[in-house]
């Protein structure tokens, strides 16, 4: 008998609403996935659509539809199954991305051990994350770097025609290290026009200054070598890297591009091989979505893994940020269990 799937969509709220350069909103509706083996045994997994990948609540639970005939028997066949699905379904990464966490949380449940122990990984070298504060009014950016108080590294939201007005409101209110992020708002000649801007305010580096098919304007402003440029947009999968390695130092992995943790672990390996940075980011997701990607930190050079902390309403509890630091959960599998409906942990 196959795995038996069920599904929930759940919608997060956000504190504030999360505007970046494309536009935004402070409503989230993900899918909560659920795979059941013949014993009883469950795995959780999480679908954080983007519209910007295609991807909605409504064509997630199309996408599992569609994929449920072909779930393994059980959670240890990964390679297998993961490799059917994207057969079926390229795209829809958030999609398969949810099965793939469920797999692996069932697999890891099946043997006992947190998916880090599994991957021989050490959680004491899981990096810091940064904390992002989106496109606001300077006075709305202020309160937020208040309640950003506990971390400390702010990645700030860039890509409008008063950027230079955003950073300096940041930089009056902390010396914080801070990265920018301009979700493919510059033009060339802004991007450009901005670096010594950027390096002046103390910027580490720049993600994803130009649209993603403008490889060769990323090119150049990298050239400038004045900051270091990280590709999100640009490169969702390990098959993107060899093109991207040109143009950029870095990139930045999300589930919801790549569409599972296997390949996420491929990613990480291809860009170590083309000496890029590696980095990894997420969607407005619940702490299930984030466990699902913190379990691989302990490979990557820097994170961005506030999803869950953005939200007023997260319904799960498993990895945390501590003083900014990702701390790994012990529990078998992804190691997340539900919060009680009074908020306290269930
Ligand atoms: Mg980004």
């Amino acid at each position: 008998m196959p795995l038996h799937l069920a599904t929930e969509v759940v919608t997060l709220k956000t504190k504030h609403p999360f505007v970046i350069a494309r536009g935004g909103g402070d409503d989230y509706r993900v899918v909560w996935v659920r795979l059941t083996d013949a014993d009883g045994a469950e795995g959780w997994g999480e679908a954080d659509p983007s519209k910007y990948y295609g991807e909605t609540a409504d064509t997630v639970l199309a996408v599992l539809q569609k994929l449920e005939p072909h779930l393994p028997k059980d959670a240890f066949e990964l390679e297998a199954a993961e490799a059917r699905f994207a057969q079926v379904v390229p795209k829809n990464g958030a999609a398969r991305a949810a099965l793939s966490a469920a797999l692996h949380d069932l697999f890891g449940k099946r043997l006992g051990q947190p998916l880090w122990r599994l991957w021989g990984l050490d959680p004491a070298k899981a990096p810091y994350s940064s904390f992002t504060i989106g496109i606001d009014t300077a006075e709305q950016i202020r309160l937020k770097v208040a309640e950003a108080a506990a971390y400390p590294i702010l990645k700030i939201k860039l890509g409008t025609d008063h950027d230079e007005d955003i950073l300096r409101t940041i930089r009056d209110a902390t010396d914080k290290p801070i990265r920018v992020d301009a979700n493919a708002g510059w033009t060339r000649e802004r991007a450009i026009a901005l670096l010594p801007v950027l390096k002046e305010y103390g910027v580490e580096f720049v993600e994803q200054p130009l649209p993603p098919d403008d490889l060769e304007g990323i090119a150049a402003v990298r050239r400038r070598g004045v900051l270091p440029v990280v590709v999100d947009e640009s490169c969702l999968v390990a098959a993107d890297i060899p093109r991207v390695a040109a143009a950029a130092d870095g990139i930045n992995i999300k589930l919801a591009k790549c569409g599972s943790l296997r390949e996420a672990l491929r990613m990480i390996a291809t860009a170590r091989a083309h000496s890029m940075l590696v980095m990894v980011g997420c969607m407005i997701e619940s702490s299930l979505g984030i466990t699902a990607a913190a379990h691989f930190t302990p490979l990557v050079d820097a994170a961005d893994l506030d999803g869950a902390a953005l939200t007023a309403n997260d319904p799960f509890i498993g990895a945390t940020i501590d003083g900014g630091k990702i701390r790994l959960p012990t529990g078998p599998g992804l190691g997340v269990r539900r919060r009680s409906q009074d908020g306290r942990p269930g």
